[in-house]
């Protein structure tokens, strides 16, 4: 099946957008103005990541908790286990469920200096299953894991990777967000393998628009994705031309979708990097309008 270029696309896919907690007053206003711009088209929900070794806990916290209290969007708080203890972890989700936080995406999480190997706290979580596991315990959080399209890094192969997401979502998350990866074949593969391994839960692509190949490159090396070659092509001699750079970031990333769309897919998550404008403009690609919108133009 093939969509031919946008048409048929009436606007049924869900989205969710991911946002990292902001470090400065302007950081702050950018992150806000795009939660405004993104709102009104009615996201399932907003996640807000937890830096590397619990760093960004405070600024986590309250960047959710502003979410919640001032706009109509569900609010999930990144999670994960490193450099914390199981009390210490179960007083951060405590705080999350006091203050009407419901969803949290559990994760093992990386260390914070680069390239260093996990290890788990002593008193702490080994893997983001047990720490599925244990959020369990505290409260009936709705919980969201990691998965990887191209394999985690640290996977001893890609059957264990799926072997290990199955462990997650049996011990009691409900849906599986990926990593970001830029051909759709890679992610229909890993849908496949994933029902082989008797894997029924959602799976929902995570879609990073690209501007900057190469610190998506820098990152992608990290986490396991790969950027195909002709990904450099397209971006090569436009350093000094950052609005074509986002226009190409948004055709590519829309194509993606577009395809990920033809085979069935309706749920997709945005890395925003705290931008609205390339996740508004693929959304609007995929037939989403501001709520309200659409109602009237069919009235
Ligand atoms: P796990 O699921 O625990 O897996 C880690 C590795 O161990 C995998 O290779 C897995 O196969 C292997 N493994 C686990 N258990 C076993 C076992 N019993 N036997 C054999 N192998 C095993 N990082 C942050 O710091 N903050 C964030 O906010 C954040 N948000 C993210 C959001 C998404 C959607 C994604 C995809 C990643 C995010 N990350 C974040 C990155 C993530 O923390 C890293 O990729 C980390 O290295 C792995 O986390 P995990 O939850 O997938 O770990």
């Amino acid at each position: 099946i093939d969509t031919p270029l946008f048409a048929g696309l009436n606007g049924d896919a869900d989205v969710s957008f991911e946002f990292f907690p902001p470090k400065s007053e302007k950081m702050e206003k950018t992150l806000w103005d795009s939660v405004i711009t993104l709102e009104p088209l009615a996201p399932r929900f907003v996640s807000v990541t937890y830096g590397a070794g619990g760093s960004t806990r405070e600024r986590t916290h309250a960047t959710v908790a502003r979410i919640a209290k001032e706009t109509r969007i569900p609010a999930a708080a990144h999670l994960t286990c490193v450099d914390a203890s199981k009390a210490e972890i179960a007083q951060v989700a405590e705080a999350y469920w006091e203050s009407g936080i419901r969803h949290i995406v559990a994760l093992r999480g990386d260390p914070p200096a680069e390239g260093a190997k996990f290890v788990p706290h002593p008193e702490g979580y080994a893997s983001a299953a047990d720490l599925v596991a244990g959020l369990k315990e505290i409260a009936p959080f709705e919980i969201s894991v990691a998965a990887y399209p191209e394999t985690h890094p640290e996977a001893n192969c890609p059957q264990s990777d799926l072997d290990n997401l199955k462990r997650k979502l049996d011990a009691g998350a409900s849906r599986a967000i990926t990593q970001f990866f830029f051909t759709a074949e890679a992610f229909f593969r890993f849908r496949e393998e994933a029902t082989k391994a008797g894997i029924d839960a959602e799976l929902v692509p995570g879609i990073l628009p690209v501007s900057n190949v190469a610190q998506t490159r820098k990152f992608a090396g990290m986490c396991g994705a790969e950027i195909p070659g002709w990904m450099n092509d397209l971006f090569e001699g436009l350093d000094d031309h950052p609005a074509a750079r986002q226009l190409i970031a948004a055709t590519v990333a829309a194509e993606l979708c577009r395809k990920l769309y033809a085979g069935g897919v309706r749920q997709f998550h945005f890395y925003t990097l705290n931008r609205a404008e390339l996740s508004y403009a693929i959304c609007h690609l995929l037939g989403k309008r501001p709520e309200g919108k659409a109602e009237e133009k069919a009235a």
